[in-house]
């Protein structure tokens, strides 16, 4: 397969040197700076994370800041970049890095390290130490699926990978520099060989693509679709005397873990007797659609019998909303409602 073979580095090599993006972690490098960018470019657009990148190196200028620094502070420099648990990893990461006599550079070492998968430690092990370790993710999945045409139906993302890691790793074999070669198939698929629509006219690597001479490129890669589960959440906008009635998801709760959201309506009102919502908001998460409705209720004193004392539920100021960390859509939307109010 030609894809395996050095020309193909090369050419995807002199694409990445003039037209690799000018981004803070690349223009400045360290091994801080590719970890905590690694860490918030999981799942995460480049775009999104410009502003936190720089937030974050303002307040956290290396490992040792990071590992002192409180947890409440370092969740509102995440707040709104989701997937909170990558922030809590990236200061325990730090902790255990302080305290490490021998400091990790391969990608079996930052394999121990919490928060590091094989996508991450390869990433880290290649653009800080040059190790030829090559990074599978959905964007590098597109790129080999495409090039090879390859018409399997995997059963899920993970499952695709697995399939097309020796290929990346025979790739990676053939260029002299690893860590440019791993941040050059990321750009390709960031900004080249895109999910619908590929830009097959400029990709640096079309000559050797048998997805692209098939005529159907985005036919590549096949996953089994999930079935969609449509769920519907009702919540409660209940002030009194200047203060919001939030809820803090438990610390251990699998997502969002210590997080405020506005409370779900059920277990403090009966939803059969909710009316009209003030808003109702529709987000996607993997394959869940959630509507979530969004009801004035009165802070009568059965609601607020059932908060009291509960310490998962906070009657916050409305003027010290700031002081805490809420999930990103929650902060939207409280910052919409407080708005119309006025
Ligand atoms: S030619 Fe098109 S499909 Fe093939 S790798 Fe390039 S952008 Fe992707």
């Amino acid at each position: 397969m030609a894809a395996k073979g050095p020309d193909f580095a090369r050419a995807l090599g002199d694409w990445f040197a003039a037209n690799a993006r000018d981004l803070p972690w690349r223009r400045e490098t360290s091994v801080y700076r590719t970890v905590v960018s690694e860490f918030m470019l999981q799942q995460t657009q480049v775009a999104t994370v410009l502003p936190y990148f720089a937030r974050w190196m303002d307040a956290l200028p290396d490992f040792e800041a990071l590992a002192l620094a409180e947890e409440a502070s370092i969740l509102k420099l995440w707040e709104g970049l989701g997937y909170y648990n990558r922030a809590r990893n990236l200061q325990k990461l730090a902790r255990q890095w302080v305290a490490a006599s021998e400091k990790p550079r391969t990608a079996e070492a930052w394999l121990a390290y919490p928060g590091v998968g094989p996508y991450t430690a390869a990433a880290i092990a290649s653009i800080v130490f040059e190790e030829r370790s090559a990074v599978v993710d959905g964007n590098v999945v597109r790129i080999l699926s495409r090039l090879t045409a390859d018409a399997t139906t995997f059963k899920d993302g993970s499952a695709a990978m697995k399939r097309f890691y020796p290929l990346a790793q025979t790739i990676i074999e053939h260029t002299p520099t690893p860590g440019a070669h791993n941040e050059a198939m990321m750009e390709l698929g960031a900004t080249v060989c895109l999910k619908s629509k590929p830009l097959c006219l400029l990709c640096p690597v079309q000559r050797f693509c048998a997805g692209q001479a098939s005529g159907t490129p985005e036919a590549f890669p096949q996953l089994v679709r999930k079935a969609t589960v449509q769920r519907t959440v009702h919540r409660l906008w209940v002030i009194d005397h200047g203060k919001l009635l939030l809820h803090r998801r438990p610390d251990d709760a699998r997502r969002l873990a210590g997080l405020y959201e506005l409370p779900e309506a059920e277990g403090l009102l009966n939803c059969k007797n909710l009316s009209q919502p003030l808003t109702v908001k529709k987000r996607g998460i993997a394959n869940e659609r959630i509507e979530e409705r969004i009801y004035q209720a009165k802070a009568t004193p059965s609601l607020k019998k059932k908060v009291e004392g509960d310490k998962y539920y906070a009657w916050l100021d409305i003027d010290a909303l700031d002081s805490v960390t809420l999930t990103g859509p929650h902060r939207k939307w409280v910052t919409e409602l407080l708005e119309k109010s006025r």
